[in-house]
């Protein structure tokens, strides 16, 4: 029992930086995004618990007629690919908003995994956003940081 309370989300991994909202035929808008960063033991505590389901997935299988002769052996390879995928992904995104560039409508960004740019459908005009940093990220988003404190 080595392991105690799960690696969660720890608030120093969390930061704020200001983010550059652009859509086809508009001018950009200026937002914001909230971003987590994953420690290396969440990355790899998110990527056993991917893989592990599909290994559930591919365990029940075993009780099913003809499907358990392709689906565990299928799981296990979709598995280890979960893995190597999940434990690549570096941040979160928390939360991203900021006026669409078309109809100036609040963006709300739901949670997902980060992935620069962010795609976003407005709600208000349909219109698809793309959601950048708002300093080109030459050497990684660590240097973005310094720049937050002039987001609005
Ligand atoms: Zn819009």
């Amino acid at each position: 029992m080595e392991r105690t309370p799960e690696p969660t989300l720890e608030p120093t991994f969390e930061r704020t930086i200001a983010t550059r909202i652009s859509a086809q035929g508009h001018d950009d808008t200026a937002g914001i995004a909230r971003i987590h960063e994953l420690s290396d033991e969440a990355k790899t505590s998110r990527a056993r618990k991917a893989a592990g389901v599909c290994v559930g997935i591919g365990v029940a299988s075993l009780f099913i007629p003809l499907v358990h002769f392709v689906l565990p052996w299928l799981m296990l390879i979709i598995a280890t690919i979960v893995y190597g995928k999940v434990v690549k992904q570096g941040a979160i995104l928390l939360a991203a908003t900021g006026p669409c560039p078309g109809c100036g409508a609040r963006l709300e960004v739901a949670e997902q995994t980060l992935e620069w740019p962010i795609e976003w459908n407005c709600g208000g005009c349909r219109k698809r956003t793309l959601t950048q940093p708002a300093i080109a990220i030459a050497t990684g988003i660590g240097e973005v940081k310094q720049d937050t404190t002039e987001a609005s």
